[in-house]
């Protein structure tokens, strides 16, 4: 779909999706917006101009995302092997995990944040390890022991779908490039990644969000064995970082465009407000730990019982992230009683 001249936005889906249903539900989606269990596609954006092709986002490493990827982007005249650079908002599979499929059939420079950069090998390469760090990390904030292998094997069935591969150049939020007349701006917007990046192009007003601001849903923003210290902190600041900015166009990489970047942006952090609130009242006096937290706060989706154990896991990590910064705040305490980690009201 064209956005304007040179910048096109492609569509691939994620692996349990047909790209005939993943474009019938983007469709469906901008239509009537609601809350969908799990995502069916995501938007890789196509930048050509002057003899420069950009992609910015690919999709899960699949013959349907690479079929999906090859027909958008012959649709307004260009072709995988004409990517000069690829640049990836940030190191999750749905982002990156055609990234070495398409350095082998276009030799591009891939681009990413060097913060995201640094978590592939664990992530990708070595994952007995995470996997380990992953279960006693679930240990620690009380995910009952019988789970924690589950729940830390919860993500490995993904790992055939990315072909992972080291990025050419590393960045820190702060480049810009050109593409033909197109001027963009890197800005690090950290959070639901450590290592998210968002595009700008102060000329035309456009901005690229990647997972960092979205229509109706909010990124998943956790604690986990890769994203420490307070990342709720961070993706609060990152947001007020782009509040100012003159847009006219906002491309996200899931659901569709957004129309209103203030007001979303405010949308957001009220949501984040609320949750902080709810996530308080359920830290008994007696102190409670991540799991208890979680499986009292409500979530969209369900009841933390019923989640799949990636769900269930990625629902802790959130939690935590939630907590952490009530912490910052000086709203909670942390207690450490052995190896288990509660928080108290203070
Ligand atoms: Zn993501
Ligand atoms: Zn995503």
């Amino acid at each position: 779909m064209k956005i304007i001249d040179g910048i096109y936005q492609l569509l691939t889906p994620f692996p349990q999706f047909t790209i005939e249903d993943a474009r019938m539900l983007r469709k469906q989606l901008q239509e009537h917006p609601r809350v969908t269990k799990g995502l069916p596609y995501v938007l890789p954006y196509l930048i050509k101009d002057g003899g420069d092709t950009v992609l910015v986002d690919c999709g899960w490493n699949t013959d349907s995302a690479y079929s999906a990827l090859e027909q958008g982007m012959g649709e307004h005249g260009s072709h995988p092997s004409e990517i000069n650079k690829l640049v990836i908002t940030h190191v999750h599979p749905d982002h990156y995990g055609m990234a070495g499929r398409l350095k082998q059939i276009s030799s591009c420079e891939l681009v990413l944040h060097e913060k995201d950069a640094e978590v592939i090998t664990a992530r990708y390469f070595a994952p007995k390890g995470l996997m380990d760090d992953m279960a006693a990390f679930m240990e620690s904030n009380g995910v009952p022991p019988m789970d924690s292998p589950n729940m830390s094997r919860g993500s490995m069935g993904m790992i055939g779908m990315v072909a992972a591969v080291p990025p050419d150049t590393e960045v820190k939020g702060g480049e810009t490039f050109k593409v033909g007349d197109f001027d963009f701006e890197i800005i690090w917007t950290p959070g639901h990644s450590p290592g998210h990046i968002c595009l700008y192009e102060p000329n035309r007003k456009i901005l690229l969000t990647g997972d960092h601001i979205l229509p109706t849903i909010t990124p998943n923003v956790s604690i986990n064995t890769q994203n420490h210290g307070n990342p709720l902190g961070a993706y609060i600041r990152s947001l007020r970082l782009l509040i100012d900015l003159d847009v006219d166009v906002v491309l996200p990489a899931h659901e569709f465009e957004i129309s209103d970047l203030k007001k979303r942006i405010n949308e957001i952090e009220v949501h984040h407000e609320e949750r902080l609130e709810e996530m308080l009242n359920c830290v008994d006096d007696g102190g409670s730990n991540g799991w208890d937290v979680a499986g009292r706060v409500k979530w969209a989706t369900g009841s933390l019982a019923d989640f799949e154990p990636h769900m269930q896991r990625a629902a802790v990590g959130e939690t935590l992230a939630h907590l952490e910064y009530l912490w910052e705040r000086g709203q909670l305490a942390k207690v450490m009683r052995g190896k288990h980690l509660s928080w108290m009201k203070v």
